[in-house]
């Protein structure tokens, strides 16, 4: 819609896919629950198991533009639409997601982590549809830590996000998922921040480890929302803001 309202798609004629029943079902099985692509953030709101067990999703749905927004747009167009600053993506790479893509060659799934290929590029082919986005259900022990940073609390494009996901077992983290928007060309995984935390107790020297590997692998601009200081500064906070949630519901 953003593209079309500045006449910047080639073409004037559109297919709608939005009443396609086989994209708008939220299903779960025992291992894993099937989000519709064509599903609104509305839906993603009103779904009990995200609420339950995939708070950041539910989140990151809540804070998606505004009501009007939340009932039309929906999780495939965000992730097809591909910003870096789109607030569902750090949400969908933490909960190590899955999407299913069709076309009339058949489907294939491959791993959201790997779609995003570089600024607005994708995995997709011309002839693919996103149909489905899977999320293993795992995660629901683990302690959720989300933040939005933009000039005010609705409809504002992030300067900075944070979505994580962590869990402590014996005094040690041995689980943790970061992943950051708005830092660099396509929503990042910050892998080599969990590398650095893994197996480590949480304590002053742990935290100051990784926001300096985290600030080591984003890669964030200047653009009219932001500067690119500021980005990594307020990236940086929110790193030490996670664990110290993390070792706050650990204890
Ligand atoms: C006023 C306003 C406020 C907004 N605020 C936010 C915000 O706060 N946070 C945020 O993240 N985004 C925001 N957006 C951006 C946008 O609404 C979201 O990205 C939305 O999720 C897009 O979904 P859609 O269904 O409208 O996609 P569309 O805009 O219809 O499509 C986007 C692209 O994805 C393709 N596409 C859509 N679905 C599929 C599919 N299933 N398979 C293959 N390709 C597909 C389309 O062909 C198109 O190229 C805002 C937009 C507006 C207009």
């Amino acid at each position: 819609m953003v593209q079309y309202a500045a006449g910047k798609l080639p073409s004037r004629k559109l297919v709608s896919i939005w009443n396609l029943p086989d994209l708008r079902h939220i299903e779960g099985s025992d291992d894993e629950l099937r989000i519709g692509a064509a599903c609104s953030y509305s839906d993603l709101r009103e779904n009990a198991i995200v609420a339950k067990e995939f708070s950041l999703l539910a989140t990151a749905a809540a804070w998606t533009g505004g009501i009007a927004n939340q009932n039309r747009g929906t999780l495939g167009g965000n992730i097809v639409n591909a910003s870096p600053a789109a607030d569902s993506l750090p949400a969908l790479l933490v909960y190590e997601s899955d999407l299913i893509l069709i076309s009339s060659r058949g489907e294939r799934r491959v791993r959201y982590s790997d779609f995003h290929t570089g600024y607005k590029q994708t995995l997709l082919a011309p002839d693919e549809l996103v149909q489905t986005i899977c999320l293993p259900r795992r995660f629901s022990g683990h302690t959720a830590y989300s933040r939005k940073v933009g000039p005010r609390n609705a409809q504002a494009i992030s300067k900075v996000s944070v979505a994580a996901l962590g869990h402590v077992s014996n005094g040690a983290v041995d689980d943790v998922h970061i992943a950051a928007g708005s830092v660099a060309p396509v929503p990042l995984r910050l892998r080599r921040t969990e590398g650095v935390v893994r197996g480590r107790t949480i304590d002053s020297a742990l935290v100051r480890a990784a926001r300096a590997a985290a600030l080591s692998e984003i890669r964030p601009i200047s653009d009219i929302r932001s500067t690119a200081t500021y980005r990594a500064a307020v990236l940086g906070n929110l790193i030490v803001e996670f664990f110290q949630k993390l070792a706050g519901e650990s204890r």
